[in-house]
């Protein structure tokens, strides 16, 4: 069997563009902030894709650039002018910060209901006892893929590799909130390809090149990639050994073109849902999305409902 491939820069060119309709039928900008701190590489080009991306779809977007040497206090004051101003819906802070700056503080000062994150422990809280909130964007993108294979996630055998918060858990608690029978793997487990063997989904946030051994898939598996690896030759490449296991697998997301451009399309469908939200124009749900006032289950989107 040869894989199909999860094309996440079609899905989440999709997803753009349905927000975007929504947007252009608000009536008003949903305002999104992304700040980053000093000039890192590949910060500059994600908050450049963000921007870019959220531009597009219509969102009133600005980037705050603030020097590498910025003061913690006075990047903490720039998120209390943010979580104060009534045109701003989503804060992003852009991560890694800087070694002087206690990025778990920096978080946490945002006000949750703006975490278009979702790493606010509010809203990390809120994911892990299965209520409504803001759900982290990268785990939120790898529903909507899941979603787009079709497959029956109740009952289903998924396997996350990682356990980081800003991957790995919240994942295993979107999969458990769909009844999904999750397992999570870290650095101390034991029988990781075994315990892979028996995954009818696979997500593997590990960080480490071919870490995923082709042989570890079970045929017809779902295989998704969330690890971004930069090898010698400059290429990117995924957690897994992508070529054995697209063998193997029924589904699998190539790397790049996965799941990150999931990740930008659902940090526009966060900050629309936090604008939504905050209106009381809709309520957020357990399990990401927003079921809207006077909609019915079908108008609704997200994961929960169902994309409209
Ligand atoms: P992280 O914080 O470094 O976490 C890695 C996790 O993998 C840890 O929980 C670690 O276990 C576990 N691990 C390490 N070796 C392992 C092994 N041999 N078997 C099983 N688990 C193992 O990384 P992260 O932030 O979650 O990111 C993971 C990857 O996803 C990175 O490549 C990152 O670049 C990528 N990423 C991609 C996107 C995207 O948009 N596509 C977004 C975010 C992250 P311990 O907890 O025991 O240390």
């Amino acid at each position: 069997m040869t894989a199909r491939l999860l094309d996440g820069k079609a899905i989440g060119a999709g997803l753009r563009a349905v927000l975007g309709e929504r947007v252009a039928e608000l009536g008003f900008r949903p305002g999104l902030r992304v700040v980053r701190v000093g000039d890192d590489p590949a910060s500059v080009v994600y908050v450049r894709n963000k921007d870019r991306a959220a531009k597009e779809a219509g969102f009133d977007s600005e980037t705050i650039l603030l020097p590498e040497t910025v003061a913690e206090a006075e990047l903490l004051a720039t998120i209390r002018r943010l979580n104060a101003d009534p045109a701003v819906d989503g804060i992003l802070v852009q991560l890694p910060l800087p070694k002087h700056i206690d990025p778990q503080r920096v978080l946490e000062a945002v006000d949750p209901a703006k975490d278009v994150d979702g790493f606010h422990p509010v809203n990390a809280g809120r994911l892990a006892a299965g209520l409504p909130g803001l759900v982290p964007c990268t785990p939120k993108g790898v529903m909507h893929l899941l979603a787009e294979t079709g497959i029956a996630l109740s009952g289903a055998r998924a396997v996350v590799l990682g356990r980081s918060a800003i991957v790995g858990r919240p994942m295993a608690a979107l999969l458990l909130a769909a009844d999904a029978t999750v397992t999570v793997l870290h650095s101390r487990s034991r029988d990781v390809a075994e315990e892979c063997r028996r995954a009818e989904i696979l997500v593997a946030a590990v960080g480490r090149e071919a870490v995923v051994r082709g042989d570890w898939i079970a045929p017809g598996a779902v295989v998704i990639d969330v690890g971004i690896n930069r090898r010698a030759d400059g290429k990117l490449a995924g957690d897994v050994e992508f070529e054995a296991a697209r063998e193997r697998a029924g589904w699998i997301t190539p790397v790049p073109g996965g799941v990150g451009p999931m990740t930008i399309a659902c940090l526009l469908e966060n900050t629309l849902e936090a604008a939504l939200a905050r209106r009381g124009a809709a309520e957020l749900q357990p399990n990401g999305g927003v079921a809207e006032e006077h909609a019915t289950p079908e108008e609704s989107y997200g994961h929960g409902p169902g994309l409209a």
